[in-house]
Order: C-alpha cells, then structure tokens, then sequence
C-alpha cells in the first residue's frame, strides 16, 4: 500500500493519534477520486496491526499485516461490488474513482450493487470467533452501492452493534444512504485536495500534463491519475471530439463506441462538457476541457443558452439514473440525439 495521501494527514492524525472517533461505525464521505477508499485500508490496516508505528502508521512487519497485504486477515471483512471486484487485479490497491472500475464494466454481468448475500455473510464473520481479540473490522465501498435489501440489512446491524466491530463506510454520495444509516456513523468529510496539491501529487506520479488532467477529471487527482493510466483515454476522445462536431454526430454509432465505458463516466463527460459550453459562453472561461477551448468557443456562440441550461440539469438527473439504466446503450442513445437535437436547432 502507498503511504497516506498529502492532503490526507490531518484527518490521519485526528483519527488515530487523536483517537477523535467514537462509537462503532464511522461514514468517510466526498467526492470521488480523493482516495477514501485507501484512506480507509490504511485506518483499518493500522488499528489491527500489533506494533504500530510513534504515527500511529501500521508497521507492515507485523503477523497481522502480513495477514492484511495478503487480504488473508481473519478479522478484517471487506464488501465492494462485484464489479469493482472483477475489475481489481489486486483489490488492495484499488481506486476508489470510477474510471478504474470501468475494466470492471466488461466483465457484464458483474453487479454494481452491493446484495443483501454480501450483507449476510457479515454475520458469519461477526460471530464467528476472530483470531485472538480486538477490532474486527467492517469495510463498506461503496456504501451507496448497497441496494435498498442490503442497505436494511445493514441498518439492523448498525442498530444492534455487536461488540468489538468496527464498520468504516466510504461513500462518494452520502445523499444517497438511508439517513438512519447516516444518523447512526459518526460522519468525516474527508479532505479534498487543493488544485496545487494535486497537481504535485500527478507530477510525483509522472503525470505529463497534470493540468489537463486534472481539470478533465472534475479535480479528482486519482481520477486524473487512473485516466492516464491507460482507462479509457481513446474512447474519451473519440467521445469528446465527436459531441464537439455536432452537426456530424451519430448518436448510436457513438454510443456503441461507447459500450466498454461505464455509463455514468460517459454520461459526466457530456456534463462537464455542456458546463464548459454554458460557462464559457456566460463567464468567457470554460473549467474542464482546457485543450478543446476552440470547440467550445465556436459552440457556446451558437447554443440557445436557456435549452442548453435546462439540458445541463437535466443531465444531473440522468448522472443518477446512470448507475441503474435498464438498457445502457438506449439510455446513452438517447441522451445523444437530445444533445444533437438541441445542438443543431440554432
Ligand atoms: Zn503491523
């Protein structure tokens, strides 16, 4: 595991040197692509390990580390999709951004939603006995993912928590968990990185034009990261220059195109598009897709701002839709020949 994010040390330090956290379920929650997800492997890693570091770090020498490296530790239970799951070679290391999850999309039939099955074998390992005593420890990821069987399944824990367990939810959208389950963690918004910091934890990471990136993955600095890293980078700019040309646009050939990605990535970059579009034309600035400054520019002059506004929201709607589409490629579809439609009116 790498070590704990620059942006993440203060929170580190509350939880752990501190001890400021209380109670037996704590919600990490905020905007993808920050690394809550490896914030949380590092808490739950560092509370199991025997002999810690003065920083309250896990040691990583230790039997339980080793257990923990190896995914083998019998007192450390981790629930994610399967999904995300069959899309992880070596789920340690996972992302917690959506682009890394997208291998994991070709996998078809993986679920994206946490199952009431996942919930249940909780129990199992709950009371069952762990080896010797202390923590055992409950890692949830994404807890929006729960769907609704699961997530009430998960509440009738919470209510009646058993001893020595701890859950550490993570969760990109905290809007969407049942608020008794919200009510019942302590809640931690975990830090966002400033666009300084991220842009020096891409260049540490070898990024070449960490800017860029950074902007076209909303400011997520792992998002940006796992974009380069190879994702989907062809598709996104088939994609892009494809929407950029409108009065060319061939909705389903795109959204064929468009079928190894995940659906809600493809449906974000259409939203941070038509932002640039709306912003550029009522600002002069445009915030994600730097390099395509003259597409836009020759767009936003074009649009019928009101409609490209009302579409903008809209697309915020069908963002939350996209994780549950009953048919993936019709859904992209007809979000494409809307765009095209209100493109091509002026
Ligand atoms: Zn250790």
């Amino acid at each position: 595991m790498h070590d704990i994010y620059a942006w993440q040390q203060a929170i580190w330090q509350k939880l752990t040197q501190k001890r400021q956290w209380r109670g037996h379920a704590l919600l990490l929650k905020g905007k993808q692509g920050i690394g809550k997800f490896q914030f949380a492997r590092h808490f739950a890693k560092a509370l199991l390990c025997t002999a810690p570091t003065t920083e309250q770090t896990a040691c990583g020498k230790c039997l339980s580390c080793g257990w923990f490296e190896q995914q083998a530790h019998p007192n450390f239970f981790q629930i994610i999709p399967e999904a995300l799951a069959a899309g992880s070679s070596d789920s340690g290391e996972k992302e917690d951004s959506e682009e890394k999850s997208n291998s994991a999309a070709t996998k078809k039939n993986a679920s994206k939603q946490i199952s009431i099955e996942q919930i249940r074998k909780l129990t199992e390992f709950v009371y069952m006995t762990g080896h010797q005593n202390g923590y055992k420890i409950i890692l949830i990821h994404p807890a929006e993912s729960m769907n609704s069987a699961a997530a009430n399944a998960l509440l009738k824990k919470l209510e009646e928590p058993p001893a020595d367990v701890l859950f550490l939810l993570v969760t990109h959208q905290a809007q969407h968990l049942l608020p008794t389950i919200r009510s019942r963690c302590q809640q931690i918004a975990m830090p966002i990185p400033d666009v300084q910091s991220s842009i020096d934890w891409l260049k540490q990471q070898r990024v070449s034009d960490p800017e860029t990136s950074l902007a076209a993955a909303s400011f997520s600095p792992l998002a940006a990261l796992a974009f380069e890293q190879g994702g989907h980078a062809a598709q996104h700019d088939q994609f892009i220059q494809q929407i950029g040309n409108p009065s060319r646009l061939d909705p389903l050939a795109l959204a064929e195109a468009m079928q190894p990605v995940n659906l809600s990535l493809v449906v974000s970059w259409l939203q941070k598009w038509c932002y640039d579009l709306v912003s550029y034309r009522t600002t002069g600035r445009n915030r994600y897709y730097l390099k395509q400054l003259a597409a836009i520019q020759a767009l936003s002059g074009q649009i019928d701002l009101p409609e490209c506004i009302t579409f903008t929201r809209a697309l915020n709607s069908k963002q939350k839709l996209s994780h549950h589409p009953l048919n993936p490629r019709l859904f992209l579809e007809e979000l494409l020949i809307a765009y095209r439609v209100l493109m091509n009116r002026r």
